[in-house]
């Protein structure tokens, strides 16, 4: 197969869009298909200035590589949990570090075990729920760590099969909730910034393929707690439909986008408050990020407050069940 625009050999076949490419021109049909993206969205004004989550996985190296190739100011973000197993934490921050530094990026690493005292680790002793527990940490630092810098959004590097694998995961739960908030962009609230995802309409090999040429070198490490069982299928059932159907997931998805406004008049917002530790949004009086990390103090400051102001729960561990149970 050739190249569509040299006829040079093609180093990539793209069958969803009918086309091949060599190196040049698939980097440049790359960026625009990103670019499009970001304006079909309304994503970013140009030149903004863009916080990006970085785990050290290719998905989130690529997309701030993408949004300083298309003239964004990228400021990278990176959590150290504190995964010993596997060399985890540790092999994902050399990742990252050596990624910002060859790419000239401004990071900013937040390690739990210096600010916390504690890992997800430890916390995966005593706890079930770690990966629920895990994303409301990531959540939570991501979205403090954007407004404290005034980014103009926060950008995570989840990739059409990903969303594509969630809508159907949700689709077969009618998760109403999640099913609205399964955009590419959402937009700023009170306490929450600005959320994109601008590589939502690529799919996993033309990220590989971008990594390849532009030789990041993601973290190889697997975090030890993924436990992706049901999340894998529903990503080989959608690749599966993908072979016979090429470009199905990307028409699955960027239908879905057209719809989703349906599903959020269906779903009222649970009454929201300020953390008493923390004062961002929380619909309990201790937000869970709270109540997981800064137990004490979470501790404290529920013994003070009045009953009635518990949410009908009686105790400081009746808020954590009911958190877990959340
Ligand atoms: Fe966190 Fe679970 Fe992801 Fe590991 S697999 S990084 S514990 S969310
Ligand atoms: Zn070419
Ligand atoms: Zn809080």
């Amino acid at each position: 197969m050739k190249c569509r625009v040299c006829k040079a050999p093609a180093f990539i076949k793209l069958p969803a869009h009918n086309t091949a490419f060599c190196p040049q021109h698939f980097q440049e049909f790359f960026l625009r298909q990103v670019e499009r993206t970001i304006k079909k969205y309304r994503m970013l004004p140009p030149g903004a200035k863009v916080a990006v989550a970085l785990s050290g996985g290719k998905d989130s190296l690529v997309t701030a590589l993408v949004l300083k190739l298309l003239g964004y100011q990228v400021w990278g973000f990176f959590i150290d949990l504190g995964i010993e197993e596997n060399d985890f934490s540790a092999a994902s921050r050399r990742a990252v570090e050596e990624f910002c530094s060859r790419e000239n990026l401004p990071l900013e690493i937040f390690s739990l075990k210096e600010h916390f005292h504690k890992t997800i680790s430890q916390l995966a002793l005593r706890e079930k729920k770690t990966c629920a527990l895990c994303g409301v940490t990531k959540r939570h630092l991501m979205n403090e760590y954007a407004l404290k810098i005034g980014a103009y959004a926060l950008a995570t590097g989840h990739t059409l099969d990903d969303m594509a694998a969630s809508l159907l995961a949700n689709l077969f739960r009618w998760d109403l909730h999640y099913l609205s908030k399964g955009l590419p962009h959402l937009p700023p609230e009170p306490g929450f910034a600005r959320k994109i995802k601008p590589l939502a309409l690529q799919g996993e090999r033309e990220i590989l393929a971008f990594a390849q040429l532009h030789e990041i070198k993601p973290v190889e490490a697997a975090c030890p707690y993924a436990r992706e069982a049901k999340f894998k299928r529903y990503k080989a059932a959608l690749d599966m439909l993908e072979e016979k159907s090429p470009g199905i997931k990307r028409y699955f998805y960027e239908g879905y986008t057209r719809h989703a406004h349906r599903f959020r008049e269906e779903t009222a917002r649970p009454p929201m408050m300020s953390c008493l530790v923390c004062g961002f949004p929380s619909v309990s009086p201790i937000c869970t990020f709270c109540r997981t990390w800064r137990e004490e103090e979470a501790r404290q400051r529920m013994a003070k407050k009045e009953p009635e102001c518990y949410n009908g729960h009686k105790s400081f561990e009746d808020e954590v069940e009911k958190c877990k149970d959340g």
